[in-house]
C-alpha cells in the first residue's frame, strides 16, 4: 500500500445537505494527490485522504475555494417527486457486485471500464429492448452515432464550460516521421501510464461522445427543421471521467446509453417528454423496479453550478429517475427526462418553419445501471425475478 495521509478541513461556509454528495464528488478533481474525500452529513468536516504529504495548506485553500463558490448564497431546490415506488417490493439486499465479480461476469479491464458476460448482456439486450417499445410508440426515426465527438460543435453549445472535468480526450500521434519511430521504439506503460511526452501528439480535434442527443442536434445544425418537428432513437458509448468516484459499478468512465431524442415546439417537447414518463411508469412497474422520479440537475463543474443548477431546478428541466440500492439504503440514477427548452436551437441555429430556434429534449437510460440496479433488487435467483424478465430471459 502506498503511503497515505489524512487532512482534514472544516469548511469555510457550513455545506447545507443538498450539496453534500455534490461538492464532495468535486472534491476529486481539486488536486492530484486527494485519494478520496469525504464530506461529513452535517456539514461542518471534511476529511481528505492524501496520496502524499501534498502540500497540505494549497490543498486546503483549493478545497476552500469549491466549498465557497458552491455553498455560499446556494439556496435549497424545491425537490418535486413525479413518482414514488420505492417501497414496491424488493428480494435481494446485498451489493450485486460482489456476486458479479464472483461469477467473473464483469471484469475491471481499467478503473471505469468493465466488460461484461453473458448474464449482463442479457439482461441490458432485453431492457433496451423495452426502452425501444418507447422508440416504437413514438415512431422514432433510428440514428446511428459515432463514439467520437466533434470538438468543434461541442465548444457551440458550451460544454467546456459546463462539463470541463469529466471530459475525455481523442488524440493521435503527430505527423512526423521522428516521433512516429520514436514513439514505436520507446513507448511503454510505466508506473500510471504511458510514458510519451505530450508534445508528440495532435491537437484536440474529437472527444469521447459525453452524451448521444447531441449528435443529433449537431447533424440539424444551421438550417431549418424540415417539417418542424421530429423523433430519433440512438445507442451510443458515454464517456464520463468520473476520477476517484470511478469506484464501483455504479460509476463508470465508458457506458451506453439508449436515448429517444425529441425535436420540435416547446409545447411538442414537453408533451412527448411527460408521455415517455407515463409510459415507462408502466414499464417500470412490469419489471418491478423500486423507483422515483424526482426533479433534479446535472452536475456542473463548480463555477458553473450554483447558476446552472438553480436555473434547471426552477424550470424542471431534469427528471430524474432513481432507483432503489436495498443494500446501501440509498437511490441511482438509471435515466432522466430531460427538456433542453431553445438551447440547442439558439446555439445550433435549428429553425422551426416560423424562425424561431427549436426546443429540444431526450428521455435517457443507462443500460449497464439499469442491470445493476435490476440485479441489487431482485438478486441473482430467476426464480425471484419479476414474471416479465423472468419469461423473457433464456
Ligand atoms: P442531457 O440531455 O441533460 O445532456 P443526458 O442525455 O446526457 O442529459 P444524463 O441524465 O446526464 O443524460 O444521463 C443519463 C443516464 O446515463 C443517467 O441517468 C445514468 O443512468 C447514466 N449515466 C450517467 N453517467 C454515468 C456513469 N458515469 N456511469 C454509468 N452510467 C451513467
Ligand atoms: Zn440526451
Amino acid at each position: 500500500m502506498p503511503e497515505t495521509s489524512t487532512l482534514e478541513v472544516t469548511p469555510v461556509v457550513a455545506i447545507p445537505p443538498h450539496l453534500v454528495g455534490q461538492i464532495q464528488s468535486k472534491l476529486a478533481y481539486v488536486d492530484e494527490a486527494i485519494a478520496a474525500a469525504q464530506v461529513a452529513e452535517s456539514g461542518d468536516r471534511i476529511t481528505l485522504t492524501l496520496r502524499s504529504a501534498g502540500n497540505a495548506a494549497e490543498i486546503e485553500a483549493k478545497v476552500q475555494r469549491v466549498v465557497q463558490e458552491m455553498a455560499q448564497g446556494s439556496i435549497a431546490p424545491r425537490v418535486e417527486i413525479l413518482e414514488d415506488h420505492l417501497a414496491r417490493p424488493v428480494s435481494y439486499d446485498a451489493d450485486p457486485l460482489t456476486e458479479l465479480l464472483a461469477r467473473r461476469e464483469v471484469y475491471e479491464e481499467s478503473t471505469g471500464i468493465f466488460t461484461f458476460g453473458p448474464l449482463m448482456s442479457r439482461l441490458i439486450e432485453y431492457f433496451e429492448g423495452r426502452f425501444l417499445q418507447l422508440a416504437a410508440h413514438f415512431e422514432a426515426q433510428p440514428y446511428r452515432f459515432p463514439t467520437l465527438m466533434s470538438a468543434k460543435f461541442l465548444d457551440r453549445v458550451d460544454y467546456f464550460k459546463a462539463f470541463p472535468h469529466s471530459l475525455t480526450f481523442a488524440t493521435h500521434l503527430r505527423e512526423d516521421l521522428d516521433i512516429i519511430n520514436e514513439f514505436a521504439e520507446k513507448a511503454k506503460y510505466e508506473g500510471h501510464g504511458l510514458n510519451s511526452p505530450a508534445e508528440f501528439f495532435s491537437q484536440i480535434q474529437a472527444l469521447l461522445s459525453p452524451a448521444v442527443c447531441y449528435h443529433l442536434y449537431f447533424s440539424l445544425a444551421d438550417h431549418p427543421l424540415p417539417n418542424g418537428q421530429l423523433i430519433a432513437t440512438a445507442v451510443g458509448n458515454c464517456f464520463r471521467y468520473e476520477s476517484n468516484n470511478l469506484t464501483s459499478l455504479e460509476r463508470l468512465w465508458n457506458f451506453t446509453m439508449r436515448e429517444v431524442i425529441f425535436v420540435g415546439s416547446k409545447d411538442f417537447v414537453l408533451e412527448k417528454r411527460e408521455q415517455s414518463r407515463l409510459f415507462m411508469q408502466k414499464i417500470f412497474e412490469e419489471l418491478g423496479l423500486a423507483y422515483q422520479v424526482e426533479t433534479a440537475n446535472d452536475p456542473f463543474f463548480v463555477g458553473e453550478f450554483r447558476k446552472q443548477a438553480a436555473f434547471q431546478n426552477a424550470f424542471q428541466l431534469k427528471y430524474e429517475i432513481r432507483a432503489r440500492l436495498p443494500f446501501k439504503d440509498s437511490t441511482l440514477a438509471i435515466g432522466s427526462y430531460n427538456y433542453h427548452q431553445d438551447f440547442f436551437g439558439r446555439h445550433l441555429d435549428i429553425t422551426l418553419p416560423d424562425g424561431k430556434p427549436i426546443h429540444t429534449g431526450c428521455t435517457a437510460f443507462g443500460l449497464e445501471r439499469v442491470a445493476y440496479a435490476f440485479l441489487a433488487q431482485h438478486g441473482f435467483d430467476p426464480a425471484r425475478w419479476p414474471a416479465a424478465v423472468r419469461e423473457a430471459l433464456p
